[in-house]
This record gives structure tokens, sequence and C-alpha cells, in this order.
């Protein structure tokens, strides 16, 4: 397993770590790291690993081994690799990262814009979208913008905390993300709050420490995805 410092502090730019192994692909294995692994509907970190004679080694993608907690630093194609065992600094592309930390808890507060059960779900670099199952209710843009506004100016705070799997279960209305599981198999579930009681779900993604941090936020195309579902985007205004 790979500890996921990100999980505790999404703020990390850099860290020192340990080549532990090297998979058959060429993956790199870390002892720890700062770079989110996808999941969730959040794309895996980019950015660079500095290696002992200061050689860089660009890192094109993380993502989880099947096991779902080893991660994996998947190197750009070619690259030289460095020896198991070898010290490294991870270094992360940080501007990339905060822009999907600022859009992943903007998608929080449209879940709560906007309170119907969610289906499905994407992060990318400046945008994100969510689908909800809200049947042929009307969509009201310049409202659920306004809303969005006011959550993000309220300046809450984002914290985490862990309930157990037992706890989870006797509490069914915390999970508002049909589509995608809460990880299971730990024994606990990491839930994300934001303000006192603004929202409060399970989530494993990276978020920012207050909603002032996302800015203004900008309602994209919104599109009818089958009979129940409408697909509503939101984009980063910077
Ligand atoms: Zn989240």
């Amino acid at each position: 397993m790979t500890h996921p410092l990100f999980r505790d502090d999404a703020y990390l730019r850099t860290c020192d770590a340990e080549v532990v192994d090297i998979n058959d692909r060429g993956g790199l294995i870390l002892d720890r790291t700062i770079f989110y692994a996808t999941g969730g509907g959040q794309p895996g970190d980019t950015g660079y690993l500095e290696l002992d004679g200061g050689e860089r080694l660009d890192i094109a993608a993380t993502v989880y081994d099947s096991d779902r907690t080893t991660i994996i630093h998947v190197p750009v194609e070619g690259s030289p690799l460095p020896e198991i065992g070898a010290k490294v600094v991870a270094h992360l592309d940080w501007q990339r990262r905060y822009h999907m930390m600022r859009v992943h808890t903007a998608l929080h507060l449209l879940s709560v814009a906007l309170p119907f059960p969610v289906t499905g779900g994407q992060i990318s670099e400046g945008e994100g979208r969510l689908d909800f199952d809200m049947g042929d209710t009307q969509l009201d843009k310049e409202d659920i913008k306004a809303r969005l506004a006011d959550l993000v100016a309220g300046d809450h705070e984002v914290t985490t905390e862990w309930i157990t799997d037992e706890e989870l279960d006797a509490k069914p209305d915390l999970v508002k993300t049909m589509s995608v599981k809460p990880p299971r198999g730990s024994g606990r579930v990491r839930l994300v709050r934001i303000g006192a009681d603004v929202d409060l779900q399970p989530c494993g993604g990276t978020h920012v420490t207050r909603t002032s941090e996302i800015g203004t936020v900008e309602l994209g195309k919104s599109e009818k995805k089958g009979k129940q579902n409408r697909r509503v985007r939101i984009r980063l205004v910077d």
C-alpha cells in the first residue's frame, strides 16, 4: 500500500519518497505520495519525480493498482527509470491539481444547489459536470448560478471525518452519488463536510479548504441524457 499524503493535506506540492517497486509496465510505486490517483470522477495527478542526480522524470498519469491501495506513477513513455530503493522528490503539477480541487469542491456545492440524486460525474482541469436524476423538472440556470455564488461567498470550511462501514450503512441518505460507490474494505469511509451542515457525503477526492477559493462559477450547457438524466456543466472563471 502507498501512504496517500494528499488525503490528509491536499495542499502538499512536494514530498520526499522512496521507490519501493517498479511494475512490469514501468510504473513506479513509492512508499508515500502527494499524487492523487484516478478515482471518483477525478483524474490522477501529473508532475515529475526529481531523482538523486537531479534528473527529472515526468509523470504522465497516476492510477491505482488492482488492490485499490497501491498507487502507480506512470512515467512518460521512454523515460529512463530509477533503481528500486532510489530516493526521489515528487513534484506536483500544482496549477492543474488546484483547478481540479476547485472544480471538485464546486461540484459538491452543485449537488446542494440542485438537490437531486446524482447518477454520474466527471472533473477536468477547469470544468466539471454532474448528471442528475431529475425527470422533467425545469432547470433554472440563473437561480442555480446565484445559489452557487452564495455558497462560494459564504466561505464555508471544508473538512473531512471518518465513519465505519456500519455507520454508513445506517445512514444511506449520505450517499448522493449512486454511480460512485464509497470505497469499502478498509472498514471505514471518509466523509467530506462543507460548513456545519451545507453538505456531507462520502468522498475520497481532493478539495479546497474554504469554499471562497472556488471563485466565480459559470454554468455551461446542460443536456438531457436519457429519460431521467440531465447533465449539468460548470466551469471556473479566472
Ligand atoms: Zn469530493
